[in-house]
């Protein structure tokens, strides 16, 4: 059975840096674990899977049951003359991934470079950055279904990818913990460079002749450049998921706000920057107490020190309640609050 302990601190647990105990806490190394999981007198606290804790915002103690996943390794299973398949364990560090992929010369994920967090929580809500999506490599997901105590195996088909979402923030969610992940990386490699300050910062660099190796540095310069480091300040990245809006509603917006950026999307919509939104409603910067938006990136909202949960949950309301009174646009939470 899983050693579980009481009353576990999650403050180096989570990217924010909150402070908020666990009523019970374990450690999962094995999927077979999972299967005596209803044996274990916490299983009546409820679960809540905890990976690198970088999407989350902790409001308070936790009343459950909170099982770290911790199921790591990298595997081979089988390649042929253009793509390779690589089983990942749910607990291994996603930018570790990435970086056995590119080290290697397998091609998809180096644009994900230094995203925060776990393999495993990467089809959650389909991580994504500069272009790339993990829905493009992912093949396969395996979670244990805690409703039918059952391992299954989804395709990317049953994934139900879209832009920072799956099936598992729908109809699975709190349902599946999700213990590996097959990948399809190509050996051929295809660059994706248009994207943010890519090409820039190949040039800054150098590069004449691009590999998916200078495209992972120039992302983690980047990312580096641009992005508070919750070793420093407590974050989650990107606080909003970016508003999708048909074209006609866009061209509205444009015309009342003619430097509004849009990013036009497959089908009748376009994407527009919350981050852009955030910051026209005078929130850049602002500070109270340990609390606020970064100066740099209004898109994310940041501790800096003893920040509590619920002030920041408070401060995202508002955040929501201004661009909403002025676009007119309803943002929505891209971090979960617990
Ligand atoms: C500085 C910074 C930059 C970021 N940049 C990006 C970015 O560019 N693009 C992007 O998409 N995201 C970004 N993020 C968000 C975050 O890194 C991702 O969402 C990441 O996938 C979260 O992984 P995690 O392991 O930390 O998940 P956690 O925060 O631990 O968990 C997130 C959710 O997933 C669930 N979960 C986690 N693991 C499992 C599992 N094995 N089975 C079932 N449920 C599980 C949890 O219960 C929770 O609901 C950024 C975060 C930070 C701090």
């Amino acid at each position: 059975m899983l050693q579980t302990l009481t009353h576990v601190s999650l403050r180096p647990r989570n990217t924010f840096g909150m402070e908020a105990f666990a009523e019970y806490y374990s450690e999962l190394n094995r999927e077979e674990e999972l299967r005596s999981l209803k044996d274990n007198p916490a299983y009546g606290a409820g679960l809540f899977v905890l990976g690198g804790g970088s999407n989350i915002l902790l409001t308070g103690d936790v009343p459950h049951w909170v099982l770290h996943n911790k199921i790591g390794g990298i595997d081979l299973l089988q390649e042929d003359d253009e793509y390779v398949w690589l089983w990942a364990g749910a607990g291994a560090v996603w930018h570790s991934f990435v970086l056995y992929c590119v080290e290697r010369g397998y091609a998809g994920v180096e644009n994900l470079s230094l995203i925060p967090g776990t393999v495993g929580a990467a089809p959650i809500q389909n991580i994504g950055a500069y272009g790339v999506e993990a829905k493009d490599v992912i093949e396969e997901v395996r979670f244990f279904d805690l409703e039918q105590q059952t391992f299954r195996n989804f395709t990317q088909a049953d994934c139900r990818f879209g832009y920072r979402d799956s099936i598992f923030k729908g109809t699975l969610k709190g349902r599946a913990v999700i213990t590996s992940v097959v990948f399809r990386l190509n050996k051929i490699p295809r660059f994706h460079t248009s994207y943010g300050n890519i090409r820039q910062e190949l040039d800054v660099m150098g590069v004449t002749e691009l590999s998916i190796k200078h495209i992972s540095d120039a992302v983690i310069r980047i990312r580096s450049a641009k992005l508070p480091d919750p070793e420093k300040i407590g974050n989650a990245g990107s606080f909003f998921k970016n508003p999708e809006v048909p074209n006609a509603r866009y061209e509205q917006l444009k015309a009342q706000y003619p430097t509004i950026p849009g990013f036009p999307l497959e089908g009748d919509h376009t994407k527009i920057p919350a981050g852009w939104m955030i910051e026209q409603c005078g929130w850049k910067g602002y500070r109270e107490d340990d609390y606020g938006v970064h100066k740099d990136q209004a898109l994310v909202l940041v501790n800096y020190g003893n920040a509590k949960g619920a002030d920041i949950a408070t401060l995202s309301v508002k955040i929501m309640d201004s661009v909403k009174h002025r676009f007119g646009i309803q943002l929505e939470r891209e971090v979960q609050i617990i």
